[in-house]
Formats: structure tokens, sequence, C-alpha cells
């Protein structure tokens, strides 16, 4: 775990993408054993042995499971074993911006400086992980903290946030390993799809055995994402385009196997459960296939809203009484897998042929086929799109004629039409400091809407504004701080943003009872005051139109 630590830091310190990659690749290199290669590959991915892969949530991204350490558990031992107070601790960790460098930091005087192997760090998460108490917890972080060397403990906190933050996506632990092991970037990464495993993918690399690696059913594999076309914008020239409708409801992977099947979310957890009239129509597919495709909530042959299938998924437990009043489809678009092989080098036009045949096979109205056509003209788009809003659903997904299935890729062999759902004009009430490079600005902004003379908490939003608007709104809002409470910066309600969003739902979690789905900022609008700021009826109207069956485009003219 010390060089892991000393790698990171390395990586962290390039900028350059081929940097960063040549750094990892030299650490690989040094690492004998095979399970420290596994250790390290899964550590570098925020997947500390044994812990799930990340999980998505219906409406936001989630990081992937944490081991549930909250930071109270981390402040105690770390007040424990550096005998500094709560309120010097919480002023650090504000100032630092990231609590695996607060821990680096404030223990370098310390501790024991004692190393701190990967194999002694997994045996640390595993008992970490399986520990119920809190005061449990909290005893051996302590001891975790006075022992170890300042810089390990860093990344040792940052691995339980799931997070190294030192600007490494899994595509460059790719690469590295690929560097590491003398063979092609290409070849690792479609080991990788095929098993969806990189630390064994590593292995195999290192003793030549990539070739031997099979697709698994039963294990998800990346799925195909779709490049935003922008507004009116026209898809590149001199390529044939298919199209279809851009469904709004969940993406997923189902793996069946001459009646067994299993049902994959895009954070690849096993979604079976929640659907199991799918997982007996998908049944009947004869053979063993992967299909791509959308869960859909639907009826009398059209999507219903997002918000119907988010109804039914919200609860713990799903009722025959639901599955009756919210029924849901699978949309099959794509096929990946197909009677003991994959099918991700054939083309669109192949996989097509494939995907009917097994949907038609099947013969079940609860898996369908996502019509699909040739685009003749790109004139043809508004009015498809229209079309398809009409039908309930998002916009249309281009498809480039010829194309291959692409894992994990937004290349642009699909490209996605789609309008913000609507945008609402709201004022900040509070302010974050980011991570990693913003972690000296306030970036992470919560927003409200007007009710009366009063300011409702909406939602919360970190992307859309360039590096100097950020820079320049944490000036403004320094100036106008109200308070703090922990990280987060109160501020007087003044500045106006306008934030785009993609739906609408009831929420405990803010003051005004309401969550939006995916915003993004669009603009801070200078010229408006909060008085001017969108209001909570509008939100309730916005909201009423979601549940219509046909979600159509609100608010073009807010
Ligand atoms: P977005 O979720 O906005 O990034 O848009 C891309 C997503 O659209 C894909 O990841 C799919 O979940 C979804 N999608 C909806 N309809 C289709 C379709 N017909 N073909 C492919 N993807 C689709």
């Amino acid at each position: 775990m010390d060089a892991l630590a000393e790698a990171c830091e390395r990586v962290a310190s390039h900028a350059g993408r081929l940097a960063k990659v040549a750094a990892l690749a030299e650490y690989f290199r040094t690492l004998e054993s095979d399970e420290d290669l596994r250790r390290a590959v899964q550590f570098l991915l925020g997947r500390p042995a044994a812990m799930a892969p990340a999980v998505s949530n219906l409406f936001e991204t989630v990081e992937a499971p944490k081991l549930a350490l909250g930071y109270a558990v981390i402040r105690d031992a770390l007040r424990a074993a550096s005998g500094w107070d709560d309120e010097t601790l919480r002023v650090c960790h504000r100032e630092v911006g990231d609590g695996g460098e607060t821990v680096g930091l404030i223990m370098a005087p310390f501790t024991a400086g004692e190393p701190m192997s990967l194999e002694r760090a997994e045996q640390l998460y595993l008992q970490l992980h399986a520990m119920r108490r809190a005061d449990a917890r909290v005893r051996m972080m302590t001891e975790i903290f006075r022992t170890y060397r300042p810089l390990t403990l860093k990344y040792f906190i940052k691995a339980i946030g799931n997070s190294f933050r030192i600007g490494l996506q899994e595509k460059m632990v790719e690469e590295a390993v690929a560097a590491a092991t003398g063979k092609s970037a290409a070849a690792v990464r479609a080991a990788n799809n095929r098993l969806g495993d990189l630390a064994a993918v590593a292995i195999a690399a290192r003793h030549d055995q990539l070739d031997s690696i099979e697709a698994r059913l039963f294990h998800p594999m990346d799925f195909m994402l779709a490049k935003p076309l922008e507004d009116g914008a026209a898809p590149p020239e001199g390529v044939e385009w298919y199209v279809e409708e851009k469904y709004d409801g969940v993406r997923a992977q189902a793996h069946c196997d001459h009646g067994a099947v299993a049902i994959f979310s895009r954070g690849m957890e096993d979604v079976s459960k929640s659907y199991p009239e799918l997982v007996s129509a998908l049944g009947r597919v004869p053979g063993s296939a992967i299909l791509d495709g959308e869960i859909l909530a639907w009826r009398d042959g059209r999507a219903l809203s997002f918000t119907m299938l988010q109804q039914r998924l919200a609860r713990k437990k799903l009722t025959e009484a639901m599955q009756v009043s919210i029924p849901v489809v699978f949309m099959g678009y794509d096929v990946l897998y197909r009677d003991g092989g994959l099918t991700l080098d054939q083309t669109l036009e192949e996989r097509r042929a494939m995907l009917e045949a097994a949907v038609n096979d099947a013969a079940s109205d609860r898996v369908l086929l996502s019509p699909q056509a040739k685009l003749a003209d790109v004139a043809e788009i508004p009015a498809r799109y229209e079309a398809a809003r009409e039908n309930g659903n998002e916009g249309l997904l281009l498809k480039r004629a010829g194309s291959l299935y692409e894992p994990g890729k937004r290349g642009g062999a699909w490209l996605k039409v789609k309008r913000a759902f609507a945008t609402l004009d709201v004022v900040i009430t509070a302010a974050e400091q980011g991570h990693g490079k913003r972690a000296t600005v306030l970036s992470d902004y919560t927003f409200a809407v007007r009710s009366g003379d009063q300011y409702l908490n909406i939602g919360k939003a970190y992307s859309g504004l360039t590096d100097a608007e950020i820079r320049e709104m944490t000036k403004v809002l320094r100036d106008i701080a109200i308070g703090r409470y922990s990280r987060v910066l109160l501020v007087k309600p003044q500045q106006v943003l306008e934030v785009g969003f993609d739906g609408i739902q009831k929420s405990p979690r803010h003051k005004s009872g309401y969550a939006l789905r995916f915003p993004r900022i669009l603009r801070w609008r200078t010229d408006k005051r909060a008085e001017d700021c969108d209001t909570i009826e509008r939100v309730q109207e916005l909201y009423q139109s979601s549940l219509n069956l046909t979600p159509n485009r609100v608010g073009d003219d807010a």
C-alpha cells in the first residue's frame, strides 16, 4: 500500500494522460505477485476486495457503495489518534477539502510510520467492512491512524470513499496494465469487456493468457453510450444513419441462457428481483444471449413516464398490485452475445438481424423490439423528434450504419437527440468546495425556488460553469456568506442560476418537497434578482405535467 500511495502521488502530479499511464505502468511492473497486482488494480478502481461494484440509482449518479464509514467515524478516530479537538479538525478538513489528505496531514507528526503491505490493507478493509458497531470501527481506525505512514493513510482513506481523485479512469488503468505487460491496449480492453474484471485481466495479461478469456454470461459488460447531438445540429455527413426513438426508462442488460435470466443495470447491479415478469418473459428467448435495451413502464402500446417507473422502483417490496398497476416491458435495441459468442464485432445490421430473431422467437408481449428506420435525409430529424415526443419518448437515437458495439464508449457511433425537459431560474442558498482541482473554490451549489418571500431548496448542481465563472462566483459568494455548516457555506439568496434538468419528482430530501433529475447549470443569470427566480407553484405545475402520459416538452419559453 505504501508503494501504491507513492505511485498515486506520482500519477496525481502529472497533468497529462500519457504520463499518468506511464507512471502507473511503472508501478505495476514492480509488483511481483499476482495477488498484489490484483489488489492494486482493485484499489485503483475504488473496489477494495470483496466490495460490490458501483451502483447508480435512477435519479442521480451515486458513487460506488461506500464502506459505510461516515465522516463521524473518521473524525472520532482522528481526534483520538491526534489529540486535536473537533473544531480544529473541521477547519482543517474544510480548508484541505479532502478527507484522506486531511488525515495524512494531521497524522504526520503522530504515526509510528510502519509499512503497510497491500495484503495488510486488504485485511484491514475486510475487517472494517465486517464490523457493525461504530465504536469498534472508531477504535480500529484510531489504531490504523497511529500505526501507518501519512501518505499511505491518505490513500487508504481515499479508497474508502471509493475514489482516489487523481484523474485516473478505468480506461487509463487498462492502458497501464497493457503497457506493463507488453500487450496492446485494445487487447486488454477487449478482454476486460468480455470479463468485466480488470484485476483478473491484468493477471491473464501478465501470463500471456488474454486470448483464453471468454465472455461469461451473467457477468455484466459495459454499455455502449451515446454522444449528444447539439440542438439543431446535423449528424456527420458521408455516412448513413439509422434512427430509433430514445426511451426514458432504465437501461438494462439481459443475460439469457436457456431459460435462466439475469438483468443488470447500468451500474452493473443485478436488478432481476425488481422485474419478475421480465425475468420470466426473457426466459423464453431461445439459446443464449445478452440483450441491451431499456426497461419501460408500458401501457396500451406506449411508454409511461419515467416518474411512473420510478414510483414502482421506489417501493422496498414489489407487490403484485404494483406489477399490475405499473406494468413493464423490456425494449430491446441491441445484442452483445448470441449462442456462445460475442457479437460486438459484428455490424449494426448483423446485430439487428440477430436481435430481431431473438425477440421474435421469445414471442412475448413484454419483450419488444425497438422500431428502427433508415434515415433517408437529415431533414427528417425534427419531424421524427416531434413524433417521438408524441409517443411519450425522450427524443431520438441515431446509430451509424455498419458500426460495431463499443462497450463503455461514447464514440459517436450513437448520437442522442434530446432537449432539457425544462429549465428553471433558481437562487443559490449554499455552496461547497469541490474536490481535486476544485478543492479551493466553491463549485457545488445548493439552489432554491421562491415560495412567497421564502426560498426553498430544490437541488444541487456542480457542472455547467466555466472555471473562470467558478472563481468569480467563489468571490461573490464569500462576500454574501451568512454562516457555515461544516463544509457548507450558507449565503444570502442573491445569485440566480438557470438550470436545465431531465425530470422532476417528489422528494423529502429538499425543503421544497421536490427534486430535479440530472440538474445542470446552463447560465449564471447576473441579469436576474432573487425575487425573479421561479416559484414553487411553477415546480408543482412541472411536476404535474411530468405525470402526464405524454411528457410533452414544457417550459420552452421559461
Ligand atoms: P443519456 O442517458 O441521456 O446519456 O442517453 C443515452 C442513453 O439513452 C443510453 O445509454 C440508453 O440508456 C438510452 N436509450 C434510450 N433509447 C435508446 C435506444 N433506442 N438505443 C440506444 N440507447 C437508448
